[in-house]
């Protein structure tokens, strides 16, 4: 019988690569343990329910899926570009913001260019970087969150591509505008600088950065956004770029035609105008954030001040363990330990009584130890 090395064979930063570790899923769970009920604090999606509004464009989309779907997304790029003043030309669309991140990585980046993130950053930044065989290089972290002068002066003449999450998964930590605008001044302009803005929404207004309008003074600079966690559609995968023509021009030419599903374009131009879907979601968040910081105030838990859907709390050493009781209690949050977190437990803000569970959850966990 002949014998294929496929581990041989396969592309050197491929070989290295660790698979993208998912939150459990909820079913998975039940399965395995038998349990009636179970609650998902594991990635960051949202706890409303889909909107009304995209559950009927929706029933009424399914009529269309013998058709391919429309593969430069006219109708949705048209609504991003007003929502952001720019031209459509300057929008990317992608199969979730994971995509875009992939096509720019792809795009851009050949295996002798070096790639900037921070530790603790979002994984995807070193499994792109790795995956075309570039060199990652990654910034030690300045409390949980980027050190934006020790990401500049890490760039050197192989630095192609800087990843920065604002606010970042999974500390949840901001950088402000002022931090932003004297880093992406000091970074060479032959360096793009993606600035991706997943969690945005949940996110002051009044503290966001002006990061689309950045892109007049700053030629190198990308955003990306996602449908997935503030707008509750991180199941149908869509997000976006907001670029120079020229960049959105050079990432349409590998992105895979249909990349967006026609399910997905339809559902992202209908919860666009769903306003008060987004202000109920940033609503619900903050008060599940004061839960959940209470809760940790109340009980000694430091955790990490987060911007985003979710927590990073320090529960100690025994992180795993935590996790595990967690499980068998019915509730999945998520162990960061693959982070540089071992002990920290990220758990994403759920309805009041979802945070509850897990708040209850906890309480049980510790008196049974004492
Ligand atoms: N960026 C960050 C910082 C994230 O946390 C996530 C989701 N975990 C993404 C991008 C990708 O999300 P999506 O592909 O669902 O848009």
């Amino acid at each position: 019988m002949s014998v294929f090395d496929a581990k041989a064979a396969a592309n050197p930063g491929v070989r290295q690569l660790q698979p993208y570790q998912a939150g459990k899923p909820m079913d998975e769970l039940q399965r395995e343990l038998g349990l009636a009920k179970v609650i998902k604090l594991a990635s960051n999606e949202n706890p409303l329910g889909l909107s009304g509004k995209v559950r009927t464009a929706l029933q009424a989309e399914v009529e269309e899926l013998i058709r391919y779907p429309d593969a430069n997304g006219f109708y949705l790029k048209s609504k991003l570009a007003a929502l952001h003043q720019v031209q459509p030309q300057q929008i990317t669309l992608g199969n979730g913001s994971n995509d875009v991140l992939e096509i720019l990585a792809r795009t851009f980046v050949s295996a002798a260019d070096e790639v900037i993130y921070s530790q603790h950053a979002f994984v995807v930044y070193p499994l792109v970087t790795q995956a075309i065989g570039a060199k990652g290089v990654s910034v030690a972290a300045r409390n949980y969150g980027h050190d934006l002068d020790a990401m500049a002066a890490a760039v050197s003449e192989k630095t192609k591509m800087i990843f920065v999450a604002n606010p970042n998964n999974p500390t949840g930590t901001f950088l402000t505008t002022e931090a932003l605008q004297s880093f992406l001044d000091k970074v060479p302009s032959r360096v793009l600088v993606v600035l991706d803005e997943a969690y945005s929404e949940y996110v002051p207004e009044n503290e966001r950065a002006p990061s689309v309008a950045w892109l007049h003074d700053y030629p190198n600079l990308v955003v990306s956004r996602t449908f997935s966690k503030a707008y509750g559609l991180a199941g149908l995968r869509a997000g976006y770029a907001v670029s120079s023509v020229e960049i959105a021009d050079l990432m349409n030419r590998i992105r895979q035609p249909f990349n967006v599903n026609s399910l997905s374009l339809k559902a992202a131009e209908v919860i666009l105008d769903d306003h008060e879907y987004l202000q109920k979601a940033v609503r619900v968040n903050q008060q599940g954030m004061q839960q959940l910081t209470e809760f940790c105030q109340q009980n000694g838990y430091n955790y990490i001040p987060s911007y985003g859907n979710f927590l990073t709390i320090e529960v100690g050493p025994d992180a795993g363990e935590i996790y595990q009781k967690l499980l068998h209690q019915g509730v999945i949050v998520r162990p960061v330990g693959g982070y540089g977190l071992p002990n920290h437990l990220r758990v994403s803000i759920g309805l009041p009584e979802e945070n509850q569970a897990f708040i209850d959850a906890m309480n049980r966990i510790a008196s049974a130890k004492n």
